[in-house]
């Protein structure tokens, strides 16, 4: 595919590169300049050589930049960088994690279409779901996270797609992904996973049979607390071109900067999620051994209820530990207040 016109095809790296090599490796093609770093495209618009190359660009018949709602350079190289790392076809980069939510659900269904989500999931998707697609038809049903039978009783003929997080936040309850897609594909609807807990590097959902990937790349892609941004990841026809043209028209897209951001995030994301593993585990361990903690949540502990699933689907546990402490929510606020290091924020993947 020619430089310029992507939509996060991928045309320059084979399957045998590891993760890490395409986290480095996939989507820079270096300009004239010769340059090793990814330059951020700071450029709102691109030029045409003449109006009659203009019109072809605007009509598709050649290929190239127009504007940078459309497609720009940087943001294109995180774009087939983040995909070769899913093993999708197809990456459109977004302005945050919820404009790629929404981007998907506008571009892949319609009204009186029907929404499986689990129940445990991010709070602003919920409310996606609940207060804005309610309005337009599209309405919702909540299922337990890890309950095969619940997803399946709740699918009617008007199901078109299942959205799940797994592990969910905060408490690192897994759903079976291979046993989901199956139930999706087989009542002919289209599963959406939230990998935004496990990043790549620890879960690739799209080859356990998952249609779409979507990520807050806010979190651990960038893995430093500086930029907002999303992502979808899946095949070149519903994410290339059905969300894509969302994008496009809509306009919710990611700025050059953020994409040069992700980008030094992509190239770190494989040894930052084991450091992050790692830590998890020891303090999940050491949490356990404390008086006053009730319970650890953390899927790498043998006493987690699905550890089998999580050394089954994920390469590593992940960095997300959980615990409740005796005493409710008093002691809880106590705990919190009480700790020196940690910082109490809205966020999570940064330093
Ligand atoms: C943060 C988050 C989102 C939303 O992403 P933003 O970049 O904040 O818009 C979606 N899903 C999960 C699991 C998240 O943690």
């Amino acid at each position: 595919m020619a430089a310029g016109d992507g939509r996060g095809e991928l045309s320059d790296w084979d399957d045998d590169w590891a993760i890490e090599t395409r986290g480095i490796r996939v989507g820079h093609r270096r300009t004239a300049e010769g340059e090793h770093s990814e330059p951020i495209f700071a450029t709102s618009s691109f030029v045409f050589a003449s109006a009659a190359e203009a019109a072809a660009r605007f009509a598709g018949d050649s290929a190239g930049n127009i504007y940078s709602r459309f497609t720009n350079p940087t943001v294109r190289t995180f774009e087939e960088r983040l995909a070769a790392m899913e093993g999708g076809e197809a990456c459109v980069a977004t302005a945050s994690g919820m404009a790629a939510i929404l981007a998907t659900c506008m571009g892949l269904l319609e009204q009186g279409d029907h929404i499986v989500s689990s129940r445990s999931i991010f709070g602003s998707t919920t409310m996606l779901f609940d207060k804005y697609l309610s309005r337009f038809g599209l309405s919702t049903d909540y299922a337990a996270l890890s309950d095969l039978d619940d997803w399946q009783r709740l699918i009617t003929p008007r199901t078109r797609l299942l959205f799940v997080e797994t592990p969910s936040n905060p408490l690192t309850e897994l759903c079976d992904i291979a046993a989901l897609a199956e139930l999706a594909h087989r009542h002919g609807c289209l599963l959406v996973v939230d990998n935004c807990f496990c990043t790549p590097a620890l879960q690739q959902p799209l080859a356990l049979g998952a249609d779409i990937v979507i990520h807050s790349a806010t979190k651990y892609l960038d893995g430093q607390g500086r930029a907002v941004g999303g992502a979808v990841v899946g095949d070149r026809k519903r994410v290339g071109e059905d969300v894509f043209g969302v994008l496009r028209t809509a306009g919710p897209t990611m700025s050059p900067f953020a994409a040069w951001v992700f980008l030094k995030g992509l190239e770190t994301l494989s040894l930052r999620m084991q450091a992050h593993s790692a830590n998890a585990a020891r303090l999940a361990d050491w949490l356990q051994q404390k008086p006053g903690v009730a319970r650890v949540y953390f899927p790498g502990l043998p006493s987690h209820p699905q550890h089998d699933l999580a050394a089954r689907q994920q390469t590593l546990p992940g960095g997300i530990v959980a615990f409740d402490v005796d005493g409710g929510r008093d002691a809880a606020w106590r705990v919190i207040d009480a700790t020196r290091m940690l910082s109490i924020t809205a966020n999570l993947g940064d330093a």
